[in-house]
């Protein structure tokens, strides 16, 4: 970030944190598409847009919102993020703290919580990354199994009511070292609730810890239903004409699944991501504990040992953001000299290998594979949060009376979360529309759209004062940008991707 001139503040891309993986992006991506082509595969269009939006995320020659303090008049520009959930580290990173901080605020109730982490045999890895279907039934049935535990684990329920689980799985779809692993951490109350129709407060009862044997009649349960739903699709497969998944995507998934190479590299310079350090140090003490309690059954590997106290929602705020954390971490990411690229992976190999080493084009296969399908949830509710749950709103934590992090000592206006969206239509000021058209009614909705397109916590504290800051206007339009953002003296440049013919 850097000051524009005046008091005007510049919020955009940190060039550093995203150097590396922008810059190969642009370098390759266009010739590994063509790549693609030209083997007769094409990239599905949710891909191609991936990586167009992550070129253009945060920076402020592609569009900005213009955000002013109404406490100290200070003013400055948000560029627009991408929101997307692949390729891009720093939307990734940020979506990680959000849903972490709403998980602990406003969805887990205050009881103990242990984290399941079920991993899933080879065969199965492909078919659950291409199929969001298959990937549901697998989470639900791995819900309803741990459910099932728990439900004889804890005794004394009251009798007559209804014994429920509660659960939040993210999905995710690699592991440590850019390899396609999709598999499922399930953050589980550690017990279950006690559930009445008559509009009482669930009460919760602990379970006892699971032993090995447990863990691995849960698997062997997991396994006995997804052979039956498995048996199932075979049969409707075969009656319906056996559909291929044709779009080019089960090349590079396959791809991505495989072992590829591994060196030792030096990376001096390059660096962790200052908050997984911290995550990791912090939770460290909790897999100590926890050490063993892990079983496999036939390529299923579930691990259970790490739990967290009722009261310790650091802990827990920690944990949730372990489990949300993005596929790609840019800081691990270095360009070799001989134009490979090297990905430090979580736990050194064998023989004391440290990097994944990829050609440009492996490391955008891996990247394009990565990329969830349109309409995957990668976060669930389950069991007494499920959405639907008639006993949710009772458990769920009440919703703070102030902000998490309150703008202390200073002239705060009266203001809501939503107060930019309704109480303000956009101004267009000198500085802003290139049309200067006035903003009509259906401005409403675009306004909200572009609202959502920066990120709330950063875009609206003001550096000045602390107090919040109002969005008053958007810059969507290229004469306008370029306007605002020559006066100030800042690049007016859109990244592009290089084309084959740009020559080297
Ligand atoms: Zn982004
Ligand atoms: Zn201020």
């Amino acid at each position: 970030m850097a000051d524009g001139g005046g008091h005007l503040h510049v919020g955009a891309r940190d060039p550093v944190r995203d150097g590396v993986v922008h810059q190969l992006v642009r370098d390759h991506f266009a010739a590994f598409a063509e790549q693609m082509q030209e083997g007769g595969r094409s990239l599905p269009r949710y891909v191609i847009e991936e990586f167009d939006a992550f070129l253009r995320c945060g920076v402020l020659a592609c569009g900005f919102m213009r955000a002013r303090c109404p406490g100290c008049g200070h003013d400055r520009l948000v560029a627009f993020s991408c929101k997307h959930r692949g390729v891009c580290s720093s939307c990734g990173g940020r979506r990680m703290s959000e849903t972490a901080a709403r998980q602990c605020d406003r969805v887990l109730p205050a009881v103990p919580y242990r984290q399941w982490v079920l991993s899933l045999p080879w065969e199965l890895r492909l078919p659950v990354a291409r199929d969001p279907a298959l990937l549901n039934a697998v989470s639900r049935v791995f819900f309803e199994e741990v459910r099932a535990w728990l439900r004889q684990a804890a005794a004394g329920t009251p009798t007559g009511a209804r014994r429920e689980g509660a659960a939040v799985t993210y999905v995710q779809r690699f592991g440590g070292s850019l390899n396609l692993n999709p598999h499922l951490h399930m953050l589980v109350a550690d017990g279950v609730f006690g559930c009445r129709d008559d509009g009482s407060t669930p009460v919760f009862v602990a379970a006892a810890a699971p032993t090995r044997d447990d863990l691995r009649a849960v698997i062997a349960r997991v396994i006995e239903r997804l052979q039956i739903i498995e048996r199932r699709r075979a049969h409707r497969a075969a009656s319906e004409s056996c559909e291929v998944n044709d779009d080019g995507m089960e090349g590079l998934r396959r791809a991505a699944g495989g072992r590829g190479a591994f060196a030792r590299v030096d990376d001096r310079g390059a660096r962790d991501d200052a908050s997984e350090a911290a995550d990791a140090r912090a939770l460290a003490p909790l897999r100590m504990r926890s050490h063993g309690l892990v079983a496999e059954v036939d390529g299923f590997n579930l691990h259970a040992g790490v739990c967290v106290a009722g009261d310790d929602r650091d802990a827990l705020e920690r944990l949730c953001r372990y489990m949300a954390r993005p596929a790609v971490a840019s800081g691990r990411v270095t360009r070799l000299p001989d134009g490979n690229v090297a990905y430090r992976v979580k736990s050194p190999r064998s023989a004391g290998a440290t990097h994944r080493v990829m050609t440009p084009m492996e490391f955008m296969a891996r990247l394009a594979a990565l990329v969830p399908p349109p309409r995957s949830a990668l976060v669930r509710y389950q069991g007494v949060l499920a959405p639907n749950s008639p006993w949710r709103v009772a458990v769920v934590p009440l919703p703070p009376v102030e902000e998490r992090r309150p703008c202390v000592a200073a002239p705060v206006p009266p203001a809501t979360p939503s107060d930019g969206v309704n109480a303000r239509r956009p101004q267009i000021e000198a500085t802003g529309d290139s049309d200067g058209r006035a903003p009509t009614p259906s401005s409403r909705i675009e306004w909200a759209r572009l609202l959502w397109r920066v990120w709330g916590v950063d875009a609206l504290k003001c550096p000045g004062c602390g107090g919040r800051m109002r969005m008053i206007a958007a810059l969507t339009e290229r004469a306008g940008i370029v306007r605002v953002l020559e006066h100030l003296g800042v690049s007016t440049e859109v990244p592009r991707m290089r084309r084959s013919r740009d020559g080297p």
